[in-house]
């Protein structure tokens, strides 16, 4: 029950973690930065790097570029629809 050790990577796109290894890569943690994943959700490709620069669920406070991306855009419709 060791599993808050393990490298939880979710897929850049949907946030899924369906994500699909190359063969050859056991498992998350020994694939490279530059190793291209598979998600079987949404069939997105994206690099290791790509998904570890998204973290969509860690528990912390801090917003993914990805997620701050979003609410300021979100904010933007806002304030145009209210100006
Ligand atoms: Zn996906």
């Amino acid at each position: 029950m060791e599993r808050e050790d393990r490298e939880v990577l979710l897929c850049p796109i949907c946030g899924c973690d369906q994500c699909v290894l190359p063969a050859g890569v056991p498992d998350i943690g020994s694939a490279e930065a530059d190793t291209v994943l598979f998600c079987s959700v949404c069939g997105g490709e994206f690099t290791k790097g790509q998904m570890q620069a998204v973290q969509w669920s860690s528990a912390s406070a801090d917003l993914s570029a990805v997620e701050q991306e979003v609410l300021r855009q979100l904010e933007e419709q806002m304030n145009a629809s209210f100006s």
